[in-house]
């Protein structure tokens, strides 16, 4: 039996989903002893600081990943951030696998004049704020105007939209950030707009997503009714063949036909709309649009210009990875599909494929890096010299430490019928997860 040891940088589903497919593949040959690193004391990534908090179903796959982090040859290094802490070097001098699972934490810039204007937010700020991570507490959005515009036709927007649109007693229940529930019970926040650039037959949203749009009690949903008639007439026969594509635009035509039932909270779905230009005196307070039109599914501009009230822009137009040092990164990855970078280090997830695919593609992605990584196993391990020694033992959140933190904020949530109660602040993660502060 060989055992060799592996490093899986970042917490998050990529990393999780790494670990399963290592530990499905041990058998009488050889044995894996997975070492997990994040830069936060709490593991989970994007399904604990992205994930819509509304959506508690598709956060129980952690029961997954508390299940791997269970196993006798699982070992959890919380707090300890790649390029300052630990270096790629060191960990190629002892793991005989190194796997990148940092994800792509950098929002993506629209590059248009007036998006630095106060009131203008990023997605990945706002995503995080409202999910607790603790480098987010301080975002602040100001939600004291009426319009909200979120730029993008993906589910980040959906889940930006929907978060905005709701009523905040909806979400009195969930595992939502203390600080970002009082900001939204404070909302003055009525009329929401998602804006696409692209008709609705090339929205990126899922349909789960939109179906549930209509099932929102206290918020009314709006598309246009003509704007989805004539993409359905765009797409023709298309919509026989394509079902994710008759799925969205029937999802679509259901919520443009729908009954309103008059209430004062509105979310509106519109297309074909470029952003040009953010206006305000000292904030936010129009955004202007190209009105653009389809031509044989390709969209071009047109000459009219809209401009629509905004108080508050979110942009939720996808994400890059940020540098890690030492290796190359390159259109919001750092690396290329096949997932290696050089030998022994490996990249997987959103870091890998850029920022596409729901947590589900993680695994299907993750397997087959691990394919490839079985496939190149050197013959003989590195050896036995351990991380702890690269490692300050002190400042490090263990699976204990994290199991504390987790223990905690269930049961601070269950005080008050919540799934958890976050605890946000870095000093108190850390003293929670056991790490001296003084
Ligand atoms: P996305 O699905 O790639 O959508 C990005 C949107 O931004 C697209 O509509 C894109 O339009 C638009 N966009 C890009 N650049 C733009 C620009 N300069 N001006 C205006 N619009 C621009 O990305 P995402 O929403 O960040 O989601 C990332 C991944 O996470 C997706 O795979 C998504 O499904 C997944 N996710 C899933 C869930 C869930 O399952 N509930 C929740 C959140 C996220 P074009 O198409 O025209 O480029």
């Amino acid at each position: 039996m060989t055992t060799y040891r592996v490093a899986i940088v970042g917490a998050g589903p990529a990393g999780y989903f790494t670990a399963q497919a290592l530990n499905n593949s041990i058998n009488d040959e050889r044995n894996f002893l997975i070492d997990m690193f994040d830069r936060l004391p709490t593991p989970w990534g994007l399904v604990r600081s992205g994930v819509a908090p509304d959506h508690p179903k598709i956060r129980t796959v952690t029961k997954v990943f508390e299940k791997i982090a269970s196993e006798s040859n699982y070992r959890y290094f919380g707090n300890v951030e790649l390029g300052k802490d630990i270096h790629i070097s060191d960990l190629e001098k002892i793991y005989d696998v190194v796997v990148l699972a940092t994800g792509t934490s950098l929002g993506k810039k629209l590059g248009i004049p007036g998006e630095d204007l106060p009131g203008v937010i990023s997605a990945a700020d706002f995503v995080p704020w409202y999910n607790g991570h603790p480098d987010y507490v301080n975002v602040n959005p100001q939600l004291s105007g009426t319009c909200a515009i979120v730029i993008g036709a993906g589910n980040v927007a959906m889940d930006c939209g929907r978060i905005l649109g709701l009523v905040p007693h909806e979400l009195n229940s969930t595992d939502i950030a203390d600080h970002a529930l009082d900001v939204f019970h404070d909302s003055s926040i009525r009329d929401v707009t998602i804006v696409g650039r692209r008709g609705p037959e090339h929205a990126a949203f899922t349909s789960p997503e939109l179906r549930e749009l209509p099932k929102l009690t206290e918020t009314d949903v709006f598309i246009k009714e003509e704007q989805i008639a004539d993409a359905i007439a765009r797409v023709g026969s298309r919509l026989e063949n394509e079902k994710d594509l008759r799925s969205n635009l029937e999802a679509m035509r259901e919520i443009a036909h729908a009954d309103r039932r008059g209430n004062e909270r509105k979310l509106s779905l519109a297309f074909l709309l470029t952003p040009l230009e953010v206006l305000g005196e000292g904030r936010v307070e129009r955004v202007r649009f190209a009105v653009n039109k389809v031509i044989d599914d390709v969209v071009t501009g047109s000459d009219e210009v809209i401009e629509l009230p905004c108080d508050l822009l979110i942009t939720a137009i996808g994400y890059e990875a940020a540098e890690i040092p030492g290796i190359t990164n390159e259109r919001g990855r750092v690396a290329n599909n096949e997932g290696k970078i050089r030998d022994g280090v490996y990249v997987v997830g959103w870091a890998k494929r850029g920022p596409s695919g729901v947590i589900g593609t993680n695994k299907s992605d993750s397997s087959e890096v691990v394919k490839k990584i079985l496939l190149e196993l050197p013959a003989a391990p590195k050896g036995s010299a351990d991380i702890s020694e690269h490692l300050n033992g002190e400042t490090i959140v263990t699976h204990d430490g994290w199991s504390a933190i987790n223990v905690a904020e269930v049961s601070a949530g269950e005080e008050r019928g919540r799934p958890r109660r976050k605890v946000v602040s870095w000093s108190e993660l850390l003293s929670l997860g056991g790490v001296k502060t003084t």
